[in-house]
């Protein structure tokens, strides 16, 4: 039973808000609290935070902001609400793609101005359902910068962290209000902490195989490429609270992962033409019109095997990226001199994969949509030696989730929200719908800080309320 009576707790310590989990939407929800002047704990099961916010490219996609406006980006909420729709076919929960339509501008500006992190609109990237350039990172273009930032900010914000505590139960009155939280140390050693408000931002349950034959059994046994502590905690305790469920069948999934080396290839490999076959040669995708749903029709490949071809013309195109480039030399492909060495490579039929490269070549340039609608650049011959790249799928995180409402409370079946607990970020329901295909790219970090800030600012204000005190701004 992860939800103790809190008769039962024996706190020797407390504070006003306790998170649970230091990723993007704990720390972000951290940064607001703490504007408003409440006390903040953050707890955090590792011994330094890494969480999916830290493995991942630390993409965020906002309408609207500062630097958009910079360079000229004609973008605005209401095209990126309609963006979000489109991707999940209108299935996705239309309040809360809104909600993240009208607030990711404000709340990567926010993050820029008020905390230095250090975002910036990547000019050339309008594609993947997003009608234009609306995609934000950091310098280094990795998300262990951006969760370094967000860390640093936190600190100087004067939030607490406390690592090396994962929360094992919540102590709850029958009403379903939260008091406070059971942490085990890695000795095993148990202490109970007291809250007024509660924020769990554990995100999803990618790490729990129990719960992905559950919610999402067809990805069960997909590699799982997200963070291992993430083990649907905060999902579990919301549930046992009472809280609602919504979309639970949906997760993210990549179709590139480059095996044995486990290297996510980058998608700008088929800007340059890659093509992307099963194991008898046949192309079976548009490769690049859904990120997500492409892990799910790789995941559904005899064997999940499936190789991505270039030849030298691509591949020395792409050497001068440094993603590639950086791949290149750990070794994961594969050089084939002739086209004969790369059906020994491939195991490809030779006579499939010549009608494969054929009608590349013929629609090349003319600007007709293939079959699944991709439409390639003018050169679209291959010619030998020929590169080949070995890819499976995997699972990045889930997007089901527990159900909030308008101020990030969690909230039961009937809409009655829970006393004093707040989610967000992979805790919650993403935008996707329950299609793994809904998923527009960027959603993970902009629900993460989005409702970060949203969740921050309301347990801020319940806090401050309970306690009888006033905020400082
Ligand atoms: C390889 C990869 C690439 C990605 N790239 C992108 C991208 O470019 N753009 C994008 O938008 N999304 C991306 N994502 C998804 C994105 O990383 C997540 O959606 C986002 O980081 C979620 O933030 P979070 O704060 O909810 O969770 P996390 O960052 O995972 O933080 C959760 C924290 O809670 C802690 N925790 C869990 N349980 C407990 C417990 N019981 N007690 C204490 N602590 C606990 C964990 O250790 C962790 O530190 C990617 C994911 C992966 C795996």
């Amino acid at each position: 039973m992860s939800i103790l009576p809190a008769s039962e707790a024996e706190f020797f310590a407390r504070s006003t808000i306790l998170i649970i989990g230091a990723g993007a939407c704990g720390l972000t929800a951290a940064l607001a609290a703490r504007e408003l002047g409440a006390d903040v704990l953050i707890l955090e099961r590792d011994a330094a935070p890494h969480g999916n916010t830290s493995l991942s490219q630390g993409t965020l996609y906002a309408a609207g902001t500062s630097s958009q406006i910079l360079n000229g980006v004609q973008d605005s909420s209401d095209i990126l609400f309609a963006d979000l729709m489109a991707q999940s076919a209108g299935s996705g929960d239309p309040i809360l793609s809104r909600y993240v339509a009208d607030n990711a501008g404000r709340t990567v500006d926010w993050l820029v101005e008020a905390h230095r992190i250090p975002l910036a609109h990547l000019p050339e990237w309008a594609a993947f359902g997003h009608s234009c350039a609306r995609l934000h990172r950091n310098p280094s273009l990795t998300g262990a910068e951006l969760h370094g930032a967000l860390l640093r900010a936190a600190s100087d914000m004067g939030a607490d962290l406390v690592t090396n505590a994962r929360a094992v139960a919540l102590f709850a009155e029958e009403d379903g209000t939260v008091r406070g939280v059971r942490i085990q140390r890695p000795d095993g050693l148990r202490e109970d902490i007291g809250c007024d408000v509660m924020i769990l931002a554990t995100n999803g349950y990618g790490a729990n195989k129990q719960m992905l034959r559950r919610f999402a059994p067809t990805m069960a046994d997909t590699r799982y490429f997200g963070w291992e502590g993430n083990e649907g905690d905060g999902i579990i305790w919301g549930m046992e609270l009472g809280g609602a469920l919504g979309d639970m069948t949906s997760v993210q999934n990549f179709g590139a992962l480059a095996e044995p080396s486990g290297i996510m290839l980058s998608y700008e490999i088929y800007s340059e033409g890659a093509i992307q076959i099963d194991r008898d040669g046949r192309r079976f995708s548009h490769e690049i019109e859904d990120i997500s749903g492409q892990g799910d029709r790789v995941a559904a490949l005899p064997d999940q095997l499936s190789w991505v071809l270039l030849d030298e013309r691509r591949h020395r195109e792409l050497l001068t990226r440094g993603e590639y480039r950086e791949a290149i030399e750990l070794g994961i492909a594969k050089r084939a001199e002739t086209f004969d060495e790369l059906v020994s490579i491939t195991g490809a039929r030779p006579d499939l994969l010549c009608d494969t490269f054929r009608e590349v070549e013929l629609l090349a340039g003319t600007g007709t949509p293939d079959r699944f609608n991709r439409v390639f650049p003018a050169d679209g011959s291959f010619h030998a030696p020929y590169y080949a790249i070995r890819v499976g799928p995997a699972l990045l995180h889930t997007l089901g989730g527990l159900l909030i409402n308008s101020e990030g409370r969690v909230i039961r079946e009937d809409g009655r929200p829970l006393p004093n607990l707040f989610a967000g970020g992979g805790v919650i329901r993403n935008m996707a719908g329950p299609n793994s295909s809904g998923y527009l790219p960027g959603s993970g970090l902009t629900l993460a800080c989005v409702t970060g800030r949203l969740i921050g600012q309301s347990a801020g204000r319940a806090a401050l309320l309970r306690t009888g005190k006033s905020a400082t701004v």
